[in-house]
């Protein structure tokens, strides 16, 4: 079947085509993900709208409110970002570990959080930034925390007339630290858990944390965060023991599932491990600088 390319000027003419073709169009993003799924026949899209001359859909913007990523941003550009290395370093690091070169070099983060698959290494570092997605679509804008924005297996909320237009993320506390580390067969494969953590120390005492967001991915159904870990761990001090049981906790938090790579045994226990890492790393950059580096 033939495939007809939309390229829309603007914003304005990319959600007028959405409404148009609602479920018989796809946007196109870095195309690295969706050309994969079409040359598979896994979808067929009647037409692609093509996102690339999209300007609202670009730049890192900082104001007093926060940050605001726009979504046609790749992984190399967030690499690359001297605003988003210091304001929330696990972004950057997070996109560091996404496969290889040619695949950073396209692919997007608003490609990289609508096509949801599991084990991508962006969203548990978003989740853990407490980010939100600013979704459109053309009568109306609606803002969905990422917490809620995923729903299953390749699924998110997303409808098919709306486009992921930026992701915004509020300004970490201060002294914040973040920590992202992938566990996976080689560099270059998806993670077979992904973990990141957000620690805010409390400013009294050594290791004490006022608040910690734990992000995981590859453990579930959808990316998530790890509540009863996070609520345990307020208030705490963070040392060996507290992470271990960080990691346990955080284990009983997951579903992972079974496949060829891994167990779902295996993969809990991974979390478990991945969780006191992190967790442990964090407290380490927050008590070398004196200050942490979300
Ligand atoms: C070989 C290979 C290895 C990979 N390894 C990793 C890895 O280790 N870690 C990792 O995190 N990721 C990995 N990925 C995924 C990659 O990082 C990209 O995130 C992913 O390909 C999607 O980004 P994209 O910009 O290419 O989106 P596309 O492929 O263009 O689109 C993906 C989906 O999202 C939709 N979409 C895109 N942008 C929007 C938008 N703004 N609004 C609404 N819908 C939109 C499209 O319609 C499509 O359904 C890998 C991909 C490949 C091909």
């Amino acid at each position: 079947m033939e495939c007809k390319l939309i390229r829309p000027a603007d914003l304005d003419e990319a959600l007028a085509a959405r409404e148009q073709y609602t479920h018989d169009a796809l946007p196109i993003a870095g195309g690295q993900s969706l050309l994969v799924m079409m040359r598979n026949r896994l979808v067929a899209p009647a037409a692609l709208i093509d996102l690339e001359p999209i300007e609202a859909l670009r730049g890192v913007e900082v104001s007093s409110a926060g940050i605001s990523i726009g979504a046609m941003n790749t992984c190399r550009q967030l690499i690359a970002s001297p605003v988003l290395g210091e304001e929330v370093g696990v972004l950057p690091v997070a996109a560091r570990q996404v496969s290889s070169t040619a695949v950073r070099n396209l692919g997007t983060i608003g490609g990289n959080v609508c096509h949801n698959e599991p084990g991508a290494d962006l969203p548990p570092a978003l989740l853990a930034l407490n980010a939100r997605a600013a979704v459109r679509r053309r009568a109306n804008a609606r803002e969905v925390p990422l917490a809620e924005f995923f729903t299953g297996y390749f699924e998110t909320v997303l409808e098919p007339d709306e486009i992921l237009c930026r992701i915004d993320i509020e300004h970490p506390p201060a002294g914040a630290a973040g920590v992202y580390l992938k566990h996976a067969i080689s560099p270059e494969d998806l993670a077979m858990v992904g973990v990141a953590a957000v620690v805010v120390p409390d400013g009294k005492q050594t290791g004490g944390v006022a608040e910690v967001r734990i992000g995981i991915g590859g453990a579930a159904p959808v990316p998530l965060r790890a509540a009863r870990t996070e609520a345990a761990l307020k208030g705490a001090v963070l040392d060996a023991e507290t992470a271990r049981a960080a990691g346990e906790t955080a284990a009983t938090e997951v579903d992972p599932p079974s496949d060829p790579h891994a167990g779902a045994d295996y993969r809990r226990k991974m979390v478990s491990v991945f969780v006191r890492r992190a967790l442990l790393q964090a407290a380490r950059q927050i008590e070398e600088n004196g200050h942490g580096a979300a």
